[in-house]
């Protein structure tokens, strides 16, 4: 057997053609969905993830805010800023770029974003949720992982799901969305016993733990589909993923490329966040009127 390739940037195209239709929509009732993020100090790949989400945003013809600290802000400055964020109409959407520097509490910056305005699903009330069931934000890397899924036609239900990473952007909610579509979901993770044991059992494995090539061949079984959520960047600077892509492309049944698979969703899912941001809000305004 060999793989195929899940497309991220072929998927995230026709979401962003989603996108557009519906800013072109909210534009004819004076509304342009706009994203605010915050960037502190000078890392490089934030730098890059930034310049990406802005540049998105404006091709789309949504308003595009970045707001930059140098690495020596203190808390009260951010909070100041989000504050003035979510007080903002012309701003459907604040993204805080993670990580913060040390003397940043990083919750206290997240729970201070309108859960209303919090496109990238970090809040608690959003997680919470997404853990009960209900209507809300959904971290924008899980989500485009389902939408890959969906794209492809690979049905959860009942699937064993394994996933390794238990982060609460990318491992955690990607589970629950699983577990949503009723998928049997393991979470394996650094304190995990016997891992390969556990993953030889998934029909699907989701492998986000930034470990360089981590999932090898031995560890899955035929025709396994292979989601690889890993961004490395190698020593002669080009990127991978957490997955041997060469070993296991022979015996999964799918797998998604580093880059060009989950990449690319993440954008174009914070894009649809954002504007369905614009969209929650303009029926707010409405419902206001009519009262
Ligand atoms: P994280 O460091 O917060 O979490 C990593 C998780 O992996 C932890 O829960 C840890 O327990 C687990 N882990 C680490 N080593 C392990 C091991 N040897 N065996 C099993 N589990 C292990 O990272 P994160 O923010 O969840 O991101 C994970 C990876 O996904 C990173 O490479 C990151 O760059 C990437 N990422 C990609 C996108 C995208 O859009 N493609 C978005 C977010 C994160």
């Amino acid at each position: 057997m060999t793989a195929k390739l899940m497309d991220g940037k072929k998927v995230a195209q026709t979401i962003r053609e989603d996108v557009k239709r519906r800013v072109d929509q909210l534009a004819a009732s004076g509304v342009k969905p706009g994203l605010a993020v915050i960037l502190v100090g000078d890392d490089p790949a934030s730098r890059t993830y930034v310049n990406s989400k802005k540049r998105t945003c404006e091709k789309l013809g949504m308003r595009s805010d970045l707001i930059e600290y140098p690495e020596t802000v203190t808390e009260s400055e951010l909070l100041s800023a989000v504050h003035r964020l979510n007080g903002d109409p012309g701003i459907h959407g604040i993204l805080v770029q993670l990580p913060l520097p040390r003397q940043i509490d990083e919750t206290a910056i997240i729970n201070a974003i309108r859960p209303e305005k919090d496109v990238d699903g970090f809040h608690p009330i959003n997680a919470g949720r997404l853990l009960t069931g209900g209507e809300g934000f959904i971290p924008c890397t899980p989500n485009g992982i389902m939408k890959l899924l969906e794209f492809y036609g690979i049905g959860v239900e009942g699937k064993n799901a394994v996933v390794i990473g238990r982060s609460n952007i990318v491992g955690k909610p990607a589970g629950l969305l699983l577990l949503r579509k009723n998928a049997t979901v393991t979470f394996c993770h650094s304190r995990t016993e016997n891992l390969q044991e556990i993953t030889r059992q998934a029909d699907i494995i989701i492998a986000a733990a930034g470990r360089p090539g981590m999932l090898r061949g031995d560890d899955i079984k035929e025709g396994a589909v292979v989601i690889d959520v890993g961004i490395n960047r190698k020593p002669d600077g080009k990127l991978t993923g957490d997955a041997a892509f060469d070993e296991l492309e022979p015996k999964a049944s799918f797998i998604t490329p580093v880059p060009g698979g989950v990449g690319p969703m993440t954008i174009a899912m914070l894009m649809a966040n954002t504007v369905r941001s614009a969209e929650n809000s303009l029926l707010k305004d409405k419902q206001a009127e009519t009262m």
